[in-house]
């Protein structure tokens, strides 16, 4: 358990200043814990918080729609800490040079409310992304599987990519985008990882000989990345593009002949590729696998499917790593964001005392 009121190693005398962790520092703290360590500890992480999933507050995320995208606040509590993330989706801001999801998030002490770590989570989100899909796959993917195709080269394609190396031993990794270009990026990234990688022309050839697919486009409509007649018996399909109501990625006939595995159903309704399904459509709470209420994988022929849409104790995991490690490291800043007089009822003394 991450000890929150553990003092700052840069101040120890002003509790109330909040650890801060930079982009540049999230860089660091990734690379003096090294990705493949960090993908592996927090697929453990997140797995350890749905095992104990009943403890948590859970609420499917508020989202403020645009004809552009989505920004959405994704809170949950535990009882003793609380956070929640800042996260947006915007399919065009690629074009424009601007990342299609950007995020930050926060922690806080439940008994005094006061923030305990602000931090990036752009970055943070692409590994717990990778992490949380991996973990699921260890669940559901068939148990032989080295092959796996990635639809949608951009921003989150190497993590997934690093995050099957290490928690399921995938070693072959077949590539397609429309952009020709994304795929060359991530082919070029991903050299010299142990993995073998495989541009391929179509959808349809990237998937041959696949044991798991996963799909990682952006595209803010529903879109068929997948149609019923690529999709066999026996595949594990990791569906993280479509995430958002409108913005789909598998045809309806595949959500058909899988079973269906979920993070939290109220969110997935309405985010996920079931929102093309009957509201009772039967799926999986993927924490009931976890516990061992649920079955996960039952047979070799069975399709799979994770409908990752992200729910917000992913990302409570994650912050929670990122602080113990921030903390450990003294890779973080000192933000001054709590006002916090000597005398807690002197707030208007405090703020006269600052007169220039
Ligand atoms: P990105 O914009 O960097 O990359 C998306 C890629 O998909 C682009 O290279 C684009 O050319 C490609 N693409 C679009 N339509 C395609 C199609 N029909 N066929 C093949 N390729 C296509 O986006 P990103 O940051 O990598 O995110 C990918 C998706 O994952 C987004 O939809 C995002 O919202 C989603 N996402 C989900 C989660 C989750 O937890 N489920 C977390 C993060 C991101």
């Amino acid at each position: 358990m991450t000890d929150l009121h553990a003092p700052s190693r840069l101040a120890p005398s002003r509790l109330a200043l909040v650890p801060f962790v930079s982009v540049a520092n999230m860089m660091r703290l990734v690379h003096d814990i090294g990705l493949p360590v960090m993908l592996r500890e927090l697929a453990d992480a997140i797995e350890a918080d749905f095992a104990r999933w009943e403890q948590f507050d859970k609420t499917a995320r508020i989202p403020a729609h645009s004809a552009e995208g989505v920004i959405e606040l994704m809170p949950t509590t535990d009882g003793e800490v609380y956070g929640f993330k800042y996260v947006n989706g915007h399919p065009a801001n690629m074009k424009a040079g601007r990342q299609t999801v950007t995020a930050f998030g926060l922690l806080a002490d439940m008994h005094t409310g006061y923030p305990v770590l602000l931090s990036e989570m752009t970055i943070l989100t692409a590994i717990r992304t990778a992490a949380m899909s991996a973990m699921a796959a260890r669940h559901l993917a068939p148990k032989a599987a080295r092959t796996m195709a990635i639809i949608g080269n951009g921003a989150q394609s190497e993590f997934q990519a690093l995050a099957f190396r290490e928690v399921l031993g995938i070693d072959t990794i077949r590539l397609f985008d429309l952009d020709p270009a994304a795929t060359a990026k991530c082919a070029a990234n991903l050299a010299g990882q142990g993995l073998r990688i495989e541009p391929c022309r179509t959808a349809e050839e990237a998937i041959e000989g696949a044991q798991i697919i996963t799909t990682a486009t952006a595209d803010k409509r529903y879109s068929t990345i997948l149609t019923d007649n690529m999709i066999g018996p026996g595949v594990h399909i990791n569906a993280v593009g479509g995430d958002s109501p409108g913005k789909t990625e598998l045809a309806r006939d595949i959500l058909m002949r899988a079973d269906i595995f979920v993070e939290y159903p109220p969110q997935t309704r309405i985010e996920g590729e079931i929102q093309q399904l009957e509201p009772d459509h039967p799926v999986t709470e993927l924490w009931q696998v976890i516990t061992g209420a649920a079955t996960g994988r039952r047979d070799a022929l069975q399709i799979t499917l994770f409908d990752s849409v992200g729910f917000a104790i992913e990302d409570f995991a994650a912050l929670r790593y990122v602080h113990a490690k921030a903390l450990e490291t003294g890779l973080h800043d000192e933000l001054d964001m709590v006002a916090d007089p000597d005398d807690p009822r002197d707030l208007f003394g405090m703020l006269m005392r600052a007169r220039p």
